[in-house]
């Protein structure tokens, strides 16, 4: 038996169809840049995610940095980010010209620990929470913190499309948000893409400014810009895609449960909250042989991520000790969840690590 982490090729196999003809219909148009498939991908997505606006632009990292850029913070400002996280997080704030302050995790949630987030509050400009593997932060929390100390929240959307807290999206809580659409996120497109989500006007005006060369026509540029923008061909497979995300997400969220059934990992379940089960993540002190043993069985896993960031030595000269992020480094193991798997591959998975512990 082989389970695989990530099956591109059998995730789009029942939708086939429906994404040749979507992709056929940009040929016959060649509008390849911008245009109807763009717009109307950009409609359905705010609408999904419930803000006013969605912006399309060339990937998840480049909606980190225009949605920084969009909030026009003085040069070198201080922003905060989980130590836990994909290195696009903190990469889009030094390529912006500010500072990182890098801020510990909760050993439970995986994702931003309140009160050393409390400790550098004060200082902070804005704070990018990052919503990781897919479960949302403490963000009503996080949102109450921000506004009471008048710092700009950016939610890392990145692996997190369609998840909620109360019923509300993740992505419109903040002042801005970024989404990827890298081909191996829950919506993921064939190459390169993301989002920008807001609902505050200015903001979408001039994320969209600063994604197109600063322009609002040809040749009409108001401001520097860059470009960074989505493909009409991204933009209609990701329009078929988003038709099937709510049911692709029930059944990570089936997958899930049963792996906790399995398993009885000890990870608080938020109440209220819903996971887009992007990655199911478990600690083990002996990930090593764990991932042998199972890699021995067909069992492919994955690492997110073998270093906290605050130890890259080209982050060395910023703030942050983060001892829980550190230690999870060593401890955390993704399992393969997914379309491309059956509640089988799940039992199968689970017994060997079952098999695993009971052996040590
Ligand atoms: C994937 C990812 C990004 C970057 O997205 P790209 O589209 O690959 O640039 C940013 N943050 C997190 C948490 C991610 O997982």
């Amino acid at each position: 038996m082989m389970v695989k982490l990530l099956d591109l090729k059998k995730q789009i196999l029942d939708i086939r169809p429906e994404i040749d003809d979507a992709i056929k219909i940009v040929i016959d148009s060649a509008s390849y840049i911008g245009g109807s498939h763009v717009r109307e991908f950009e409609r359905s997505f705010s609408n999904y995610i419930g803000v006013n606006e969605s912006i399309g632009v060339g990937n998840g990292t480049d909606a980190l940095e225009i949605a920084l850029a969009t909030l026009s913070l003085p040069k070198g400002s201080l922003v905060g980010l989980p130590a836990n996280s994909f290195i696009a997080s903190a990469e889009a704030i030094t390529r912006s010209g500010h500072t990182p302050i890098f801020i510990d995790v909760d050993q439970n949630s995986f994702n931003i620990d309140l009160n050393d987030l409390k400790r550098v509050l004060k200082k902070l400009k804005a704070l990018i929470v990052v919503h990781l593997y897919g479960m949302p932060a403490d963000i009503v929390k996080i949102q109450a913190l921000c506004n009471e100390h008048d710092i700009k929240l950016i939610e890392d959307c990145a692996q997190a499309h369609g998840a909620s807290v109360n019923g509300t999206k993740v992505g419109s809580f903040g002042d801005i948000s970024a989404f990827s659409f890298y081909p191996g996120k829950n919506l993921g497109a064939f190459g390169d893409g993301g989002a920008v989500c807001t609902s505050n006007e200015d903001y979408g005006y001039k994320a969209r400014l600063i994604a197109n060369h600063g322009r609002i026509e040809k040749y009409n540029h108001l401001m520097e810009g860059r470009n960074s923008r989505l493909d009409s061909i991204q933009a209609a497979v990701l329009s078929v895609k988003l038709r099937h995300l709510d049911d692709w997400l029930l059944l990570r969220e089936r997958q899930a449960s049963l792996y906790d059934e399995l398993l009885a990992p000890k990870i608080q379940k938020k109440i209220n909250c819903r996971s887009s089960n992007h990655l199911y993540v478990i600690k083990s002190e002996k990930r090593e042989g764990l991932r042998s043993y199972l890699e021995a069985q067909g069992i492919e896993t994955g690492i997110h991520y073998p270093m906290s960031l605050n130890k890259y030595p080209f982050y060395k000269d910023y703030e942050g000790r983060c001892p829980v992020a550190e230690i999870l480094a060593t401890q955390v193991l993704s399992l393969p969840i997914g379309e491309h798997l059956k509640d089988d591959d799940i039992k199968f998975v689970a017994n060997k690590i079952c098999e695993f512990n009971k052996k040590l």
